[in-house]
């Protein structure tokens, strides 16, 4: 369990909170991560064309499966959740983003890390910074906390305290 990892997670579609409860399970009982902790739930705006609003959370993994593995397992959560393949940007039950893998850079064709849309959105940074605030950016050196400073406003407000994700999946 030697990397961490961020992961965000997001849902528009179907009971929303559930959605995001039975990702951290389904994480949780993956043996190959280690879940250490999550971030507040947050209600954002969509981004792309008109749908519901979103609940997103960031989740603090470690892991020691390569990265693409990860990814494919991801997938793979995204899809016993009900996930079905829509429009790039369209709703959804869940989504499960890789933001940020500390220290690592990924270029593959099917997967960039940093995630290439994380210092734009206040709705992955906000609950990020709740947990990995110092962390650099390891391209640019920017801790985290810098990145959302720059960014400008944002419909994107905290709507459950960081425990919630914990104590709604005891199972
Ligand atoms: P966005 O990436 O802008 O948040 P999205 O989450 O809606 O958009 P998806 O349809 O879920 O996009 O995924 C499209 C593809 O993005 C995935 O099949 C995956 O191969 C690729 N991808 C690239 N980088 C990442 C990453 N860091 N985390 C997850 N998927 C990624
Ligand atoms: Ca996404
Ligand atoms: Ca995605």
């Amino acid at each position: 369990m030697n990397h961490r990892v961020y992961i965000g997670i997001g849902s528009n579609l179907g009971d929303r909170e559930r959605n995001l409860f039975a990702a951290v399970g389904a994480l949780r009982r993956m043996d190959t991560v280690a879940v250490r902790r999550c971030s507040s739930i947050y209600e954002s705006a969509p981004v792309g064309p008109p749908q519901p609003r979103f609940l997103n959370a960031v989740v603090e993994v470690d892991t020691a499966l390569p990265p693409l593995r990860l990814l494919s397992c991801l997938k793979q959560i995204e899809a016993d959740l009900g996930r079905v393949r829509r429009k790039r940007w369209g709703p959804r039950e869940i989504d499960l983003d890789i933001l940020l893998w500390v220290g690592e850079v990924i270029a593959e064709p099917q997967l960039q890390v940093p995630h290439l849309e994380l210092h734009k959105r206040r709705f992955a940074l906000e609950p990020l910074c709740e947990l990995a605030p110092d962390v650099e950016h390891p391209v640019t050196g920017e801790r985290m906390c810098e990145l959302l400073q720059r960014l400008a406003p944002q419909d994107c407000v905290k709507c459950a305290g960081p425990d919630s994700l914990f104590v709604a999946d005891a199972d």
